[in-house]
């Protein structure tokens, strides 16, 4: 089976958030803008947008913008501190960087593949480019798809046919055939990695694409993904055997 294109989902896949850590995020947000009597308050109004949106993940993935109008108040220097530290929390999947070398020797197009539906800032200012170029790993993707459109990391110009369409839905991955079917590259060919069942797994794998079970950070349990990694460790010795 040959692998021509790999796209791998962001938050607790590739980007392992560590939740609980926001908190002190906060502390050091707060104390930089030399206003540290704020941190009590401030933590008291990230609990609770935390419980209105289901938790961390959720929140930082898909209602972001509420960190910014509820837990800051419209502070706009506390959320590009916000953004601008957020990084140093975060870590990258286990083996993630030998796992994109190895991709890239072979010639595959790696892409970041996330359900980032609101706005999160200009082009190279939004949490996943920060993260990627924090991290040094931006050079290893060609392309970031989001249902706020599908973003070249090189040149940084957006695709807008993409605006609206979400993994859970679906037609996030039935754009992405039909732009590859232009590039010759078959569903089959396709690789989703990703850890939710509902957003990385089966929409995916409905269009013929194969789906890798990323289990590193959390694991959703059984699923119908062609195949389960718990690192990218595993993820590049699945490659191996499928380009050999
Ligand atoms: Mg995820």
């Amino acid at each position: 089976m040959a692998v021509k294109w790999v796209g791998i989902d962001f938050g607790q896949c590739l980007m392992e958030p560590t939740g609980l850590r926001t908190y002190l995020l906060l502390g050091d947000v707060l104390k930089a803008q030399g206003r540290p009597e704020r941190i009590p308050e401030v933590l008291r109004k990230f609990r609770i947008v935390v419980e209105a949106h289901g938790g961390h993940s959720l929140l930082k993935e898909s209602h972001r913008d509420k960190i910014h109008s509820i837990v800051f108040g419209g502070d706009d220097e506390a959320m590009e501190l916000f953004n601008s530290m957020e990084k140093d929390y975060l870590s990258v999947g286990e083996g993630a960087e030998e796992a994109l070398t190895y991709m890239n020797e072979q010639g595959l197009s790696v892409n970041i593949v996330a359900e980032l539906k609101k706005t999160l800032g200009k082009v190279g200012k939004d949490a996943v480019s920060r993260f990627l170029n924090g991290k040094k790993l931006i050079k290893h993707f060609e392309c970031m798809y989001t249902p706020q459109g599908k973003i070249d990391l090189k040149s940084g110009s957006i695709d807008e046919s993409y605006k609206g369409k979400t993994k859970e839905s679906g037609q996030l991955y039935e754009r992405l055939v039909e732009e590859l079917k232009g590039r010759g590259i078959k569903p089959g060919e396709m690789l989703m990695v990703g850890d939710k069942i509902e957003t990385d797994i089966n929409p995916s794998r409905r269009l013929g694409i194969k789906a890798v079970q990323y289990t590193g950070y959390i694991d959703q349990g059984p699923s119908e993904a062609d195949y389960r990694v718990s690192s990218f460790f595993e993820l590049k010795d699945l490659l191996k055997g499928m380009i050999a």
